[in-house]
This record gives C-alpha cells, sequence and structure tokens, in this order.
C-alpha cells in the first residue's frame, strides 16, 4: 500500500472511532424482522440503536440469512446496508438476490463490483504509472457490463492485452476470497476533502456540492483499502459475488484530447446458479464498449460544449446530433433486449406487400376470365364458381398460410379448408410448387374404398379372383378423380395434388391460421 492509502486508511479508522465514542449509551430498540423465510413468521429482536445492523440482525436468526442478505429495506421505504448501524425501532426486511424486489439488490452489487474493479486497478500498475480513478461506482445495468474509467500517468498509446486482462482478474478473485466488508460512514466536508486531497475528480465534485450546501454530510465507502465516495447502498461484503472477470479496456479520448481507459467487467452473484454456456453470452457481450455512460468531469464538459453547440449552430445540426442521440438509444434498447423490437412489424409489412401483390394477381385473373370467349367448358364454369365462393365465404381474410413440412418454405397465402379434413386445404395460387404430369394418381370414391375393404377380407382365401376384381375397380374410374402429384420446388417433397379443375388439394403441409 502506498503511503498517501495509508493515511487515508488511518483517516477513515480514526473517523469512525469518533464517532463510535460518541454513543455514550446504549438504547435499547425494536426491530422487526418481516418473514425472513418464505412461510415463516416475523422475528422481534432487542438491538441497540446506532451500534446494531441488519447484519447482526441475520446472524442472530440463521447462518444463512446471515450469508445470502445483500441488503435491508427499512419501514419498506429507505434501502439500507447490512453494515450500517440502524437508528430507531423499524420494521426491516432482508433483501437477497432470489428475493421478489431484486432489482434494488442488482444494483447495489452492480455498484459494487464496480468500486471492486477500481480497488484494484492501482494495483495492477508498477509504481511509475500513477493511476487516476475518474468514474464514481456506477450501478448502471445497461450495456451488460459494470465499468470503470481511470487515467493513468506516464501511459501512452497501450494497447492492453488478454494476459493483462486475465492478471486484473486473477487480482478481483483474491479480493472476493477475502470477503471484505463495504464498510460505510458519514463525514463532513472537510473530513471528504482531507480523504480525496490526492484525487483532483473527487475535490472539484465536493466542492461543488458544498457550495450547494456548506454543511452537508458525504457518503464515504471502504472495500479492503480502497475508500470512495458514493451514495450507495452496496451489498454486505464481497464474498456475496460469485465469479467477477474483466472483460475488456478499452483506450478512449476525453474531448480536450487526453486519452482515459475504459475498464469493463461483469459479474454474477454467488448465489445465483447460471450454465456455462448462458454465462459465456453475457461475458462476450459485456466486452463490447459500453459508450453511454460519459466520465462525471467529461460530462460538465460536454454540457457546457453542447450548449455552445445550440447557441452557435444552425437547426440543421441540431436535428442531425438529435439523430445520432435517437440511433444510439435505439442501439442501447437493443442491446438490452438481446433481439430487435421492430422486427415483427417489418416481417408484417413484408408479409402484407407480399398479399398486396398476391390479391392483386387475382383481380386480374379474374377480370381476364371475363375476357375468355363464352365457349367455356364445364371445367371453367366449376373453377370460376370455387374461386367465386372463397370470395364470398371470405372475402379478405384467408383460412391459413401454408408452408412446406420439410422445408417450412412458403407454398400458399389464400386457401380453403376442407369442411370435414380439417388438415386438407384447397387452393388456385400457390407458390414453391412443381406439379409431376408424368404421374397420375387415382382417388377412389367411398363406395369403392367400403367394397374394398370388405373385399381385403376374403383376400386370404380367394387371392386369385381379387386381383382381377381389383383390375376391374381401376377401369370405372373417370377423369374426375385423376391427379397429379404435387412437390415443393425447394426440398421436393410431396405436399399436394392437383386436379383437372386446376385447383391444388393441400394435405401435408404446416398451416399457420
Ligand atoms: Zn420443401
Amino acid at each position: 500500500m502506498d503511503k498517501s492509502n495509508r493515511l487515508k486508511n488511518e483517516l477513515f479508522d480514526e473517523e469512525k472511532q469518533r464517532q463510535q465514542s460518541l454513543i455514550t449509551r446504549f438504547e435499547k430498540i425494536e426491530v422487526n424482522l418481516e418473514k425472513p423465510f418464505p412461510d415463516g413468521e416475523d422475528y422481534v429482536l432487542m438491538m441497540n440503536a446506532n451500534i446494531s445492523t441488519p447484519h447482526e440482525c441475520a446472524n442472530h436468526i440463521h447462518q444463512i440469512l446471515k450469508q445470502r442478505s445483500a441488503l435491508a429495506l427499512v419501514n419498506g421505504n429507505e434501502y439500507w446496508d447490512m453494515h450500517r448501524p440502524l437508528v430507531q425501532s423499524c420494521n426491516l426486511t432482508l433483501l437477497h438476490f432470489k428475493h421478489d424486489d431484486c432489482m434494488p439488490v442488482n444494483y447495489a452489487f452492480w455498484r459494487s463490483c464496480s468500486m471492486l474493479l477500481a480497488s484494484v486497478i492501482p494495483k495492477a500498475f508498477r509504481d511509475e504509472y500513477k493511476v487516476h480513478i475518474i468514474s464514481k461506482p456506477v450501478a448502471d445495468l445497461t450495456g451488460g457490463s459494470f465499468i470503470c474509467d481511470v487515467e493513468v500517468e506516464n501511459l501512452t498509446d497501450w494497447k492492453p492485452t488478454s494476459q493483462e486482462i486475465q492478471s486484473i482478474t486473477s487480482l478481483l478473485w483474491d479480493e472476493t476470497v477475502k470477503a471484505h466488508r463495504y464498510e460505510r460512514i458519514q463525514v463532513s466536508a472537510e473530513v471528504a476533502s482531507k480523504l480525496f486531497a490526492d484525487n483532483f475528480h473527487r475535490l472539484s465534485e465536493l466542492e461543488k456540492l458544498t457550495e450547494q450546501d456548506a454543511n452537508r454530510q458525504f457518503t464515504i465507502y471502504r472495500c479492503g483499502q480502497y475508500i470512495e465516495l458514493s451514495d450507495g447502498p452496496m451489498i454486505a461484503d464481497t464474498s456475496q459475488i460469485g465469479f467477477i472477470y474483466l472483460s475488456a479496456i478499452h483506450p478512449l479520448k476525453k474531448k480536450d484530447g487526453s486519452r482515459f481507459y475504459r475498464f469493463q467487467g461483469i459479474a454474477m452473484p454467488k448465489q445465483l446458479n447460471i450454465n456455462p454456456f448462458a454465462f459465456s453470452l453475457i461475458r462476450d457481450r459485456s466486452k463490447r464498449l459500453k459508450s453511454n455512460i460519459i466520465p462525471k468531469d467529461s460530462n460538465i464538459k460536454n454540457k457546457s460544449s453542447s450548449s455552445s453547440i445550440n447557441e452557435n449552430s444552425s437547426g440543421n445540426h441540431n436535428n442531425k446530433l438529435e439523430k445520432r442521440i435517437n440511433d444510439i438509444e435505439k442501439e442501447k434498447i437493443m442491446d438490452e433486449l438481446f433481439y430487435d423490437p421492430d422486427e415483427d412489424d417489418s416481417n408484417q409489412q413484408w408479409m402484407d406487400r407480399k398479399k398486396f401483390l398476391y390479391e392483386s394477381r387475382i383481380k386480374s385473373s379474374s377480370s381476364s376470365d371475363t375476357n375468355v370467349n363464352k365457349n367455356v367448358d364445364d371445367d371453367e364454369q366449376r373453377k370460376r364458381k370455387l374461386q367465386s365462393e372463397t370470395k364470398l365465404k371470405k372475402p379478405r381474410t384467408n383460412d391459413a398460410t401454408l408452408n412446406c413440412p420439410c422445408c417450412l418454405s412458403l407454398l400458399c397465402l389464400d386457401c380453403q379448408r376442407h369442411e370435414i379434413y380439417k388438415t386438407q386445404y384447397r387452393a388456385m395460387f400457390v407458390q414453391n410448387c412443381r406439379i409431376d404430369y408424368g404421374k397420375k394418381l387415382f382417388i377412389k370414391n367411398k363406395d369403392e374404398i367400403r367394397k374394398r375393404f370388405q373385399k381385403r377380407k376374403k383376400r386370404q382365401q380367394q387371392s386369385e379372383q381379387q386381383e382381377s376384381e381389383n383390375e376391374h375397380s381401376f377401369s370405372t374410374l373417370t377423369t374426375n378423380d385423376q391427379y397429379y402429384p404435387v412437390h415443393c420446388n425447394i426440398c421436393n417433397t410431396q405436399v399436394a395434388v392437383y386436379d383437372l379443375d386446376e385447383v391444388y388439394h393441400f394435405f401435408s403441409v404446416i398451416a399457420s391460421h
């Protein structure tokens, strides 16, 4: 530990002891611990005001409760660190990562991991490279990683290697084993400015906040030997972190041209199990540059510079800027969702376009029918009858969309379902279909099928007679019972038959209604 850090820690300890010495008498408080176990009962504990913490309350009940509780909720409205002393009688709820109200715990976890990362980065560099932590611990779940922005003195044009990233990860793992508590104290502006005397970024922030309110108290956290200014809350200790990895280090530039590095990490709480494949996915994703958070101090600079843009430039420039921000926002949302929320709509538009083309095709074909000479035969009439029937029964809608069962190619957009055989559809206009005229199929009518069934019984006894009768039955078929097989044009699976009325009868297809 370097000298300035040692002094900081001594100051922190001194301040903590001073605050504890102010408590001169024990005051008993009643803590109503609300159902720490599901289907269990409330516990009423007598504790000491300004001394006892939620962690100690958990310790009184059960070891499991002590290990898993990451955050407490006081009187249902204030999230409370596990190691922060309770000040008065209250209702206390202990929260963990599988709790119904787990989001505040997630935020605390992310913030705590961000602080842990900041604590190990200075250790990873040799003494000649002085590290300045720019960002405070942030709990931002977007982008799938927690971050820490740092400036490193005397380090120009550093391209981090995977070995360097791994070695920082191993430093993080070392810290989780040590189970450092996240200690919290509140200090005056004077003490805070002493604690952060060597950090320009924190000092300027403290100065700004003190200007607004001179008597303001500042919340300070310590994890291991690392001290940071943060409003919190944090989780109980680093042993609650299961996996933690440094994913990537991105060299970036501020507006003024100075270089800083964005360290991005990913972690999982010990209480949650995740399969290795899923974790590898979120770990890969966490490597992507998280661009939506700008370091605090450069944020202030950005604000002033963006206002100067607004004053000087034309509306066109503003529009461009706005569009870019919108694009970034959109990308951010997609990143969070893991999918494209507009995809369904664009697919629907594609489908509507297809349908429109298809309907216009039907219209043109029916109008051309009227021009056909009056000498139309029976088949033509039947065809038109079917067409008009379809139109009357289902004016703009359609019974189903049919797809090939094998390759899922689209076969038909407009069809009519068979009234009895629900898996059969008839249609006139199809796609991706090929009629095999080289092969004829015959389908017998019902009487013949029945006859054949009865005859099959006799087949064993009178096999020779049967054969001759069969031949006879084929010869009685009319041309109306004649069909051609229809195949999927893509994969050649038979999907329908085609009759002499130019109607397709689909039977082995996937129908979506
Ligand atoms: Zn197919």
